[in-house]
């Protein structure tokens, strides 16, 4: 059904990029790598990279790119990307994506679409402030218009799905998220425009219908 399976998700932070991932993983079965998502269970289970990548993830700061890209290169290098992955947050600097590009020719891999999710601030900060997640899943919802059922707990997880809200959507730290997003990572944009890959998807409408869109494009 899909021609494209080794993607990048590229977009602000609140776009939608993890939430259409999940979604995606079911329909398209390659692994999901969300940098952020590692980044946090690094720092849940307090490990030699999470103590490192604290200070960065939690101040809403990006991480240093050797650190995350040696994460990334290590994780594509295992046997169940060989059939595609959804890169979720990475490259997120030039020199990131440079970096991806030399360890992508090194593995013989190429990149089949890179999504670019569009959303206007205004709707990513009322997005992101608003977002909740569950602590063992990582699923998240949206205290405006995707609860959970049942409230503080995930949908999936049951009491066991703590609902919290990631320090990094604090108002304060969002604002600074999305000024680090349009200063280092929306030059991506233009690096990317042109090569060929390239699908623009309108993020400021139902999630069906942008589903829609995302799955044709990925035919
Ligand atoms: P996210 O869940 O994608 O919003 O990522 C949360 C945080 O993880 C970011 O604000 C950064 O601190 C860190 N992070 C995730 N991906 C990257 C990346 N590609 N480069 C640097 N830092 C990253």
């Amino acid at each position: 059904m899909f021609s494209k399976k080794n993607l990048v998700f590229l977009g602000p932070p609140g776009a939608g990029k993890g939430t259409f991932a999940k979604m995606l993983v079911k329909d398209l079965p390659v692994p999901h790598i969300s940098t952020g998502d590692i980044f946090r269970h690094e720092i849940k289970n307090e490990t030699p990279l999470g103590l490192k990548a604290k200070e960065c993830v939690e101040s809403g700061q990006l991480v240093p790119d050797e650190l995350v890209t040696d994460m990334v290169v290590s994780r594509l290098g295992q046997d169940d990307c060989d059939n595609g992955f959804i890169l979720d947050g990475f490259p997120r600097t030039l020199n990131q994506a440079d970096l991806l590009k030399v360890a992508l020719v090194e593995s013989g891999k190429v990149l089949d679409a890179i999504v670019s999710f569009e959303c206007g601030e205004e709707a990513l900060l009322e997005r992101l402030t608003a977002r909740i997640m569950c602590r063992k899943c990582g699923t998240s919802y949206n205290k405006l218009f995707a609860a959970p059922k049942v409230e503080g707990q995930c949908d999936d997880c049951g009491p066991e799905g703590e609902i919290y809200q990631r320090k990094d959507d604090s108002l304060e730290t969002a604002t600074d998220r999305l000024k680090v997003y349009n200063e280092q990572t929306a030059p991506l944009v233009d690096f990317y425009k042109d090569s060929g890959f390239f699908i623009a998807l309108a993020c400021e409408r139902g999630m069906d219908e942008i589903y829609v869109d995302l799955k044709d494009a990925l035919k």
